[in-house]
């Protein structure tokens, strides 16, 4: 059996990696767990699961949740209980599903001691790459990526010789507006932004998959992850999101993974490695026609793809820059602060006036970085609303 550690457990990979460890109950035990929100969902969690560590933000949260557990777990508090229970001695895989830069805490510090990380967190790969590569050599640790393309990418690639690799392919369902005419834009609320078509996400990330910031994302996380040049990797508008990735060898043969557009199968892949689990209900049908399409990816239309292939060309730290800004710019448009058309402008002007001071090398530089450029966005924000 093998013990599991997930961070970040309240959020929406966290809960469908809960539902999968109840499912696999023979295979897995949850032995700890940390959230910093959503505190009734964990109250949950615990009493079904029992994980004997939970670590939490601080004080005032573990006496909420220890007044509402009929059992004892050990509460770790604070960077430094995530950090103490991505070192648990016990654990053998740790699922990094918190969203932001902070999973770069777990997710290094678990790879350091060696442990097989599920990384679900594009943030700490997209904004300290080097530092995760790094602490996996030194830690020899499998690294399981949880991003559904990339997990794609991963199996497709798993037995294959890199150099015989031409491009890949990273699809994106293009969000809901992958149709619509670049003028129409400007009319773009929340709620229509917030409502895609064929994932179930949290807010920040459904609007980066609407202005393309996420498949830019995922396109400097598949060149970190598999070390391949920017230029190799391309992306292709694939409305009905069956298709994750595709590989071009070459000789001109394409190889593609197919799927239902559901998290689980990421999640259980980078668990059962190097099995497979039995997810029967997943299952794709082609009883009933399935038509798929592809087409490149309107530049115009979705400037901030071209934004993240800059900060990838431009390296470290302009990735950190751009992802930085956006977890301030996303924020802003949902709270109708700054209009849609708006945010690759920001993050356009963030990434051009930002001051480098210094390049940040270690995870507490990174992490302070991250901060100013934070800081620095919101200041142009107070600027023009
Ligand atoms: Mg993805």
């Amino acid at each position: 059996m093998k013990r599991v550690l997930l961070f970040g457990a309240t959020g929406s990979v966290g809960l469908q990696t809960i539902h999968l460890l109840s499912q696999f109950k023979e295979e897995f035990k949850l032995l700890g767990v940390s959230a910093k929100s959503q505190l009734a969902k964990l109250i949950e969690i615990g009493e079904k699961l029992k994980p004997p560590f939970i670590a939490l933000p601080d004080e005032g949260t573990a006496k909420f949740v220890q007044e509402r557990l009929t059992y004892r777990p050990t509460i770790l508090l604070g960077d430094q209980g995530l950090v103490e229970l991505a070192q648990l001695p016990e654990a053998d895989i740790v699922v990094v599903a918190i969203s932001g830069i902070k999973a770069l805490l777990p997710a290094y510090h678990a790879l350091l001691a060696g442990k097989r990380v599920a990384l679900a967190n594009k943030e700490c790969l997209v904004g300290a790459g080097f530092l995760i590569k790094e602490a996996q050599a030194k830690g020899s640790a499998e690294l399981m990526p949880v991003d559904s393309e990339h997990s794609a990418l991963f199996q497709l690639l798993r037995k294959e010789k890199m150099s015989l690799v031409e491009r890949v392919y990273l699809t994106a369902s293009g969000g809901p507006f992958w149709d619509w005419e670049v003028d129409e834009l400007e009319r773009v609320t929340p709620e229509l932004a917030l409502r895609h078509p064929t994932w179930q996400m949290g807010p920040k990330i459904t609007i980066d998959s609407a202005t393309l910031m996420n498949k830019g994302f995922e396109v400097i996380e598949a060149s970190i992850l598999f070390d391949l040049p920017l230029e190799k990797i391309e992306v292709l508008i694939h409305p009905q999101s069956f298709v994750h990735s595709l590989v071009e060898f070459v000789d001109g043969s394409i190889f593609a993974h197919v799927s239902k557009p559901d998290m689980r199968l990421s999640i259980a892949y980078a668990l059962f490695y190097p099995e497979r689990s039995d997810l029967h209900d997943l299952r794709l049908s082609f009883k009933e026609s399935l038509i798929l399409s592809f087409q490149p990816p309107d530049w115009q239309k979705f400037p901030c793809l071209a934004l993240a292939y800059q900060a990838g060309r431009l390296g470290h730290p302009y990735p950190l820059i751009l992802e930085a800004s956006d977890e301030v710019v996303v924020p802003a448009f949902l709270e109708g602060r700054i209009k849609f058309t708006q945010i690759p402008l920001i993050l356009e002007k963030t990434l051009k006036e930002f001051n480098i001071k210094r390049i940040p090398s270690s995870v507490e530089e990174i992490l302070a970085f991250h901060e100013e450029v934070r800081n620095f966005t919101e200041e142009l924000l107070n600027g023009i609303c």
